[in-house]
Order: structure tokens, then sequence, then C-alpha cells
């Protein structure tokens, strides 16, 4: 689960002239100005973040909001015209490239992670990294918001909202940002649940595994790490994460920051626990130079591909990391 990040509205609202926006600064040569722009960019290297990807798209009960199969394979093909699609370790190299570099990760066990998302990643030969915590190891059950998520289908958003104390939450992730790192989610992740549909299973994540994709580590529990004591969170960092590489029969190097919540004692964990990297969810690209611990992700999976495109162009014309 992200930050909640929400799209930039201003994008929605020039509406048609996006394409129009885009293929200008696209066509570098028909502008010195915009051309020396995007020769800036060129070398520049950016994270990408998805957390759920299905058919049909989102449900109206999803804290964790799913991206349609069709506009995360249209968001694939923007990547691939605008720059080259990379394995996340060769972001962690600078090195000079003549387009720009993305690469491609995915929070949380998440049933679609193999049955939708695999599938459109090996049509385009493409690898990524993917975040998980191993919770069919431990039979933890789903995730705190996945019981947020089967609450609200069942008794809808109001109820839920208001037996919370949150009657003012309009919409599920905004419920779900509300109670993120609070007592209740914590009693939410304590409560026993049942293995949903939503769920990954050992023998899923092993085809992942199998199929060459990256395994980094995401903790077993998801907690928001900031709000633990030091030991919790020492034993958060690491507990699970060599049994799921052993599993896997692979090795996990990588961390995403559950909730991407992060401060500097929970970083200076991160490193004390042996990670080569560890990702949030800050819109920053990924420069040398900067702390391995603290790199940034992008989560733009809501936008369509117009909009995406968009965003992508902005941001990396945007000076600075
Ligand atoms: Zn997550």
């Amino acid at each position: 689960m992200g930050d909640g990040v929400r799209a930039d509205p201003t994008i929605r609202r020039e509406g048609g002239s996006v394409r129009a926006g885009v293929d200008r600064l696209l066509a570098g040569h028909r502008s010195g100005r915009v051309a020396a722009r995007w020769g800036a960019v060129r070398g520049r290297a950016v994270a990408l973040l998805w957390h759920r990807i299905r058919p049909e798209g989102p449900y109206a009960h999803e804290a964790v909001r799913a991206v349609a199969s069709d506009t995360f394979a249209a968001q694939l093909d923007v990547l691939g015209e605008i720059g080259e699609v990379v394995p996340l370790s060769d972001l962690e190299e600078s090195r000079r490239s003549a387009r720009p570099r993305f690469a491609l990760t995915f929070d949380d066990d998440d049933v679609g992670h193999v049955e939708y998302t695999l599938p459109i990643l090996q049509e385009r030969q493409l690898t990524a990294t993917f975040f998980l915590s191993g919770r069919w190891r431990e039979a933890r059950g789903p995730y705190w918001w996945e019981l947020l998520e089967r609450r609200v289908r069942d008794d809808g958003l109001a109820v839920v909202a208001a037996a919370y104390g949150r009657p003012e939450a309009s919409d599920v992730p905004s419920l779900a940002a509300a109670l993120t790192g609070t007592d209740e989610a914590r009693q939410l992740a304590a409560t026993t649940g049942t293995v949903g549909p939503e769920s990954m299973s050992g023998a899923q994540a092993r085809v992942l595994a199998a199929a060459g994709m990256e395994i980094g580590f995401h903790t077993l529990d998801h907690p928001s790490l900031p709000t633990l004591p030091d030991q919790e969170l020492m034993a958060a960092v690491s507990d699970g994460r060599d049994e799921l590489a052993d599993e896997l029969r692979t090795t996990i190097t990588r961390f995403a920051y559950p909730h991407g919540h992060v401060d500097d004692r929970v970083s200076d964990a991160v490193r004390t626990g042996d990670y080569r990297s560890a990702w949030t969810t800050s819109k920053r690209m990924v420069a040398g130079g900067e702390d391995r611990m603290r790199l940034g992700r992008w989560d733009l999976s809501r936008l369509d591909a117009a909009a995406f495109r968009l965003a992508l162009v902005r941001g990396l014309a945007r000076p600075g990391p």
C-alpha cells in the first residue's frame, strides 16, 4: 500500500491539449528551447510504483485502487516510447544513457501480480521488482486494509467510517489513510482474517521469482514503521525476510517502506539490516549521490495513458531530483 498520492489535478483540466503538449515536448527539433530541455532529461532515472492490476479495474470498496490491465499495458507502452525500461538495480548505477530510464516496482502480496501483471510484463519481455511480505508463510491472512475493504464492501463506507469515528472520510482511500499508523489499524492487523481472493499464495510467489522477477521485502505486517519502538522496528525490517528468500530460492537485497513512511531512525534500521537500497513513495528521480536508503518512486498508476505520459514528461523536465 502506498501513501495515497493523488494525480496532479491540473493534468485532467487540460483535456484535449494533453497530447498536443506532449508531442511538442517530445518533438524537440521544433524548438531549440524544448530540445535543450529534453536533452537534460535524457540521463534521468525514475522508479515507478503500482499495487494492483486486474482486467476490470478498481472496485468501489477498495482502499488501494486497482488499475485496469489495459491501462497498465498502455502505460508500459508510453514508457517504451519515452525511454527504456531497466531493472531496478540499474537505476542505482549512475551511467550515461541516451534516453530516460524507468524501473517497474509492485508492492504487497497481491493475487493480481501473477494472474494479470506477470503476463503483461512477459509479453513485452520486461522485468520488475515485487516487494512482498510473504504473509502466506505465516498464515497471516489479509493485510489490515483488506479487512477494512471487506467491511466497507459489506456495510458501506458511511457505516464503517462512522464506526471508526471518521465520518468525514469521503472515500475508502482517505479512510484508510486516516487509519494508517493508528491503534485501529494495529487492531485490524491483529485480527485473524481468512485468506481471501485478494491474497497471494506461496505457489504464486514462486512463479514470480522463477520468471526472473526480482523479489524485495516489504515487512510481514506492513506497519507504519516510524510508529514502532526500536526493538519492534528492527524485527519488522528483518522478520520473515530470509525465510521468504529461501522459499523463493532467491536473495533479497532491496526494501520498500510500508505506506512509504520513513524517517531517519527507520532508514538507519534498514541500513543496519543490510539492504542494498530502500524505496519510499516520494516523487523524486533517482540521481547519483543520494542516500540509497531513501530512494524515491513515482505512483502515477491512476493516470490514463495520455495523462501518464504528460506527468512523466513534465516530471522528467523539472530541474533537480
Ligand atoms: Zn504496501
